[in-house]
């Protein structure tokens, strides 16, 4: 319930100029976020890869409604892949990208030759590109861009979200040579006629989901913080004997840090998802929906500012 309202919080430009105005704000997005530069990102991702941590960068932003926004967030993805070689960032840094801050609502061709500039980038740097999912009116048409990428650029990761009925199918046309797939649960709102609706049918599917691909010719990326869903992961790993190099662990910026480093002890590849920039509205809501509990932490922020 609690979840549905922040969703929908997410949504409304009434609420995002009353968070955004707030002073308590800018602790609460410290957790979650970079900063809002280029140079915030490249610290971040220098202390990060220093950690031994792999790291995906997002520059934050989505719903794009103008051709000239699409172009700006495409050009800051090619300045950052650039300043990122030249630190030598790479290949241990990729880059994430929704290709609704791309254009895709109001012109998929344009999100398409935007990302292929962005793949292109990333490949004269040394590293790749991982297409984020949005919600699920946006999943068709991301994975048909994803295939036009993949046929220059084979190495383009997807994300596939267990909430959706239709991933474990998804998984399957997906777990391919050389194909990088991203699985999490789903960060949206979704009706039950596409997504399951509570959270153990989620982890189930989750779970069928990881067989699939753990089992599968591609590169899995088990995207999760959920200790019994990474426990389940470790044991595949075991179970279909795929070392480090063959898949990873990603986690969010923030989120259970010292479970990351844990992992990188036990000798696992664990990336990052580091976000960054001034659009962390929508990112942000979409954190505190998935843990409630984390609107205490807006709460101490704001007592500890009076
Ligand atoms: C690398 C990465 C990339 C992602 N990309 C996408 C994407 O492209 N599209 C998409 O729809 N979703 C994406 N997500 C979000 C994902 O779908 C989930 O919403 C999110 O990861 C929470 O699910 P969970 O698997 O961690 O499990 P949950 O059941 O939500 O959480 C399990 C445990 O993890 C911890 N935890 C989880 N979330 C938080 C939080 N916000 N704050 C503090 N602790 C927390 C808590 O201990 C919790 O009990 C991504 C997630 C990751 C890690």
């Amino acid at each position: 319930m609690l979840r549905s309202v922040i969703l929908a919080a997410s949504r409304s430009s009434q609420v995002e100029r009353l968070v955004a105005t707030a002073p308590f704000t800018r602790d609460v997005v410290r957790r979650f976020v970079a900063g809002s530069g280029t140079d915030d990102a490249l610290r971040a991702t220098r202390e990060l890869v220093a950690d031994g941590l792999a790291v995906t960068l997002d520059n934050l932003g989505e719903d794009t409604v103008t051709p000239e926004h699409a172009t700006a967030t495409r050009d800051e993805y090619l300045r950052l892949l650039k300043l990122l070689s030249a630190a030598g960032l790479t290949p241990a840094a990729e880059v994430s990208v929704k290709l609704s801050a791309l254009g895709q609502m109001f012109d998929e061709q344009l999100a398409y030759d935007n990302a292929r500039a962005i793949c292109a980038a990333a490949d004269e740097a040394g590293t790749t590109v991982t297409l984020d999912m949005e919600d699920h009116t946006t999943t068709d048409s991301t994975l048909d861009v994803l295939a036009r990428l993949r046929k220059s650029f084979p190495s383009t990761g997807a994300v596939l979200q267990a909430y959706l009925r239709r991933t474990e199918s998804d998984c399957r046309e997906l777990a391919s040579v050389g194909s990088r797939v991203r699985l999490c649960k789903g960060a949206y709102q979704e009706p039950e006629s596409v997504a399951y609706q509570s959270a153990r049918e989620v982890d189930k599917s989750y779970v069928r989901c990881m067989n699939i691909l753990m089992s599968g010719d591609g590169y899995p990326m088990l995207a999760t913080h959920d200790p019994r869903l990474i426990a389940i992961g470790e044991d595949r790993a075991r179970w279909f004997d795929r070392g480090a190099d063959h898949f990873e662990f990603q986690m969010l910026y923030g989120i259970r840090p010292e479970e990351q480093a844990r992992l990188v002890g036990e000798g696992y590849q664990v990336r990052t998802y580091l976000p960054y920039g001034t659009d962390w509205y929508g990112y942000l809501m979409r954190r505190l929906a998935e843990r409630p509990a984390n609107l205490a932490f807006f709460g101490r922020a704001l007592v500890s500012k009076k």
